[in-house]
């Protein structure tokens, strides 16, 4: 049976970064992934062309592991795309890195792709029955089978023809030899930016890759559009009409604070909901601490809010990434305490707000708990700058199923009891979405099930609830 439920499908985090017409264009994707990497660290690649040939490597690890100078200076050509992927555990192959390339009708085509789509493995499965060879399990794969596929003439129409095929969520960047399509799904669930570097035109997920490169934001891609770039042209084709559904997560936890995304920069949502955070769950506390670095931004709203002062009470080593290898229960204890250390000066004997941008499994929160009492807190009071995570995300944020999601089969009270702090305080979804510009425009599936896309026909909370009653009993 094709179901959304699938473990083996993976859910992907990735940035992803384009430029058109400039000579450096293999150095400047570089830097631009790296400004991306907290959006995916399994995997980087980047494709090049010289409007001739097209050049390519790809790796699993860090951006900085993956390329030196002697490759980036074999990926000649002033047009590139990149991409950063994370991924579930078991798809962590390197069949999934991206971009992806395949020769079509001719042309050389990359794919760099953020999001996932609903009705891949439908479609998947379709193609196969017509004879399509599948070299890897993501979703991306589909879309250059329906391209290959097309009846149409023109790679645009190609695309086009694609992307009405598919439902989801997708920011994408496709490169040819000599041209570069750029598209947003018509729900817009993952940011997606044009900008320009002088002549060059460059796309990002997120504008903190503008900066580092120096060029200048020019605007989002709007859902359901696409750019098309070609040698003397900059084509825009609306192809479906707008339904807005950014992700609200983008905002909790994934983007960086210094970027703009959905018409904000990310500091000002984030800091908002820890402010909200306050006012709805107030604590008689000595000090806010922040559970390094995602939650950093929210502890300071909710410390100014509260007027409690602010203070880091955990030391983060910087060199644990999240492909951190955990064979075993007893390692994956011990990555918490390699990860995060208490400063004990600062948390001893005292009354301790922790702020955390949100609980899946709970391992985390517990743990956390576990080592501030080790550290002398008197009392530690858990504070979340987002509602609790009910329901999966089938649109790119990586969660755990539903039956793993804490939050799906306890009540606050019991998880509170679970993670052993002396009061647990989630953000109430009136009070998050009180603090986004336009809060109909938003996603937020993850919290109440209603999701925007169903999955083929179906609709994906009622599937989610029958599954996790089958698996159940
Ligand atoms: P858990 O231990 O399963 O409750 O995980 C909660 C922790 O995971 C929080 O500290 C979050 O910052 C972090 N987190 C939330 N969403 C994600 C995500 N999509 N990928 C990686 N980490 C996440």
């Amino acid at each position: 049976m094709i179901s959304p439920f699938d473990e083996d499908k993976p859910r992907d985090e990735c940035g992803i970064f384009g430029i058109y017409g400039h000579p450096d264009a293999a150095y400047l994707t570089y830097l631009g992934l790296y400004a991306l990497q907290h959006r995916g660290q399994e995997s980087a690649g980047i494709v090049t062309s010289d409007r001739e040939k097209v050049y390519y490597h790809h790796g699993m690890g860090l951006v900085v592991n993956v390329f030196d100078d002697e490759m980036l200076a074999k990926l000649e050509g002033d047009i590139a795309i990149g991409h950063n992927r994370y991924s579930t555990a078991g798809s962590s192959t390197l069949q999934n890195a991206q971009p992806l390339v395949r020769e079509i009708v001719g042309d050389i085509l990359g794919i760099a792709h953020n999001g996932n789509l609903v009705n891949a493995p439908y479609l998947r499965r379709e193609l196969e029955n017509k004879g399509a060879i599948f070299t890897s399990s993501s979703d991306t794969e589909v879309i250059a089978h329906l391209i290959a596929r097309s009846g149409q003439i023109f790679i645009e129409d190609r695309v086009l023809d694609a992307l009405t095929q598919v439902r989801g969520a997708y920011s994408i960047l496709f490169m040819t030899r000599n041209g570069m399509i750029a598209a947003r799904d018509p729900w817009g669930f993952r940011p997606l930016w044009m900008g320009r570097l002088k002549d060059a035109v460059v796309f990002s997920s997120e504008t903190c890759a503008f900066d580092v490169i120096d060029a200048e934001p020019e605007r989002e891609i709007e859902p359901g559009e696409m750019i098309i770039v070609t040698p003397n042209r900059i084509r825009s084709v609306k192809f479906a009409s707008e339904k807005h559904a950014f992700c609200i997560f983008e905002y909790i936890y994934l983007s960086r604070p210094d970027s703009v995304v959905f018409g904000e920069i990310v500091n000002q949502p984030r800091r908002r909901f820890g402010m909200q955070l306050a006012r709805e769950h107030p604590a008689e506390a000595d000090i806010v601490i922040p559970v390094p670095d995602s939650a950093n931004i929210a502890a300071l709203g909710y410390a100014q809010e509260s007027g409690i002062p602010f203070e880091f009470g955990f030391y983060r080593n910087q060199y644990v990434g999240r492909t951190f290898i955990q064979p075993t229960q007893t390692s994956r204890e011990k990555m918490v305490n390699i990860k995060l250390n208490p400063i004990r000066d600062v948390v001893s004997g005292k009354r301790v707000v922790v702020v955390d941008d949100s609980i899946m499994r709970g391992t985390s929160s517990r743990r956390i708990v576990k080592i501030l009492r080790r550290g002398g807190a008197k009392e530690v009071h858990f504070r979340i700058s987002s509602p609790p995570n009910m329901f999966p995300c089938f649109y790119g944020i990586d969660t755990p199923t539903r039956q793993e999601l804490i939050a799906s089969s306890h009540t606050v009270e019991e998880i509170r009891k679970y993670i052993r702090a002396d009061s647990l305080g989630y953000l109430s979804v009136e009070g998050m979405l009180g603090c986004v510009k336009n809060p109909d425009e938003f996603c937020t599936a993850c919290f109440n099930g209603r999701y925007p896309v169903e999955f083929m026909g179906q609709n994906i909370q009622q599937l989610s609830l029958e599954f996790t009653r089958g698996r159940k009993r």
